[in-house]
């Protein structure tokens, strides 16, 4: 699942974003609200973590004018730990969400799983589509309940085309929410890791759309 972090502070950005990179996020990091806004007009993410303290657009204008755009997009935001009047006005501008930093990296991402579940109208942590089972907190595969020994791409790969059973995700929505940006990324990289899951779990498991793209179907053959 790809992350926007929008941080200004150097220290503790760089801490969350390899905080949350182990916990398999892919992870965008940005230290302006100008440059949020630009990345969330144009890039698609699972979660928004936003510091509401930030240069050339605060966290909580970028906030309201996601949701004047009507983007649903969930956002949890970073406080200081005082700030109570600054966390009120956060959550009743349209975020999800809120931790008091510095916060816990293993709560951070169980709270991202969380509001990326409730987003989906998702009940269970578990996601079950047909034969498979997924387990994002423990990056966990089961096919007709035997585990799957899975790499962490193929493993992110399943999880997006899983998170929207039925739907067709192209190669450049796959790659885009694969790989954060700078990440080199080889041009078949997205048929490789089809290739693998198909071996892996089952050869007509995933469905190719000729030119469009690929999709999980609600009941998998
Ligand atoms: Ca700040």
């Amino acid at each position: 699942m790809r992350i926007l972090l929008v941080e200004d502070d150097d220290l503790l950005g760089d801490g969350l974003r390899g905080g949350l990179r182990q916990g398999g996020f892919t992870v965008d990091w940005l230290k302006d609200g100008r440059s949020a806004q630009l990345a969330l007009e144009t890039e698609s993410f699972a979660a928004v973590v936003l510091d509401l303290g930030l240069p050339r657009l605060s966290g909580i204008e970028l906030l309201q004018q996601l949701r004047q755009r009507q983007d649903r997009v969930p956002v949890l935001i970073l406080t200081a730990r005082d700030a109570i009047a600054a966390r009120i006005a956060g959550l009743d501008a349209g975020a999800d969400d809120y931790l008091v930093k510095p916060c816990d990296l293993g709560e951070l991402a169980a709270r991202l799983r969380a509001l990326v579940r409730r987003s989906a109208g998702q009940a269970s942590p578990v996601l079950t589509v047909g034969p498979l089972q997924i387990d994002p907190q423990g990056r966990a595969v089961q096919y007709r309940g035997t585990p799957v020994e899975l790499a962490a791409r193929e493993f992110d790969l399943l999880h997006e085309l899983a998170r929207e059973p039925g739907k067709v995700l192209s190669k450049d929505q796959l790659a885009q929410r694969l790989y954060a940006w700078g990440e080199e990324i080889e041009s078949n990289a997205i048929e490789v890791h089809i290739h693998h899951l198909r071996r892996k779990l089952a050869p007509d498991l995933i469905v190719t759309l000729r030119g469009v793209g690929y999709m999980l179907p609600k009941q998998p053959a």
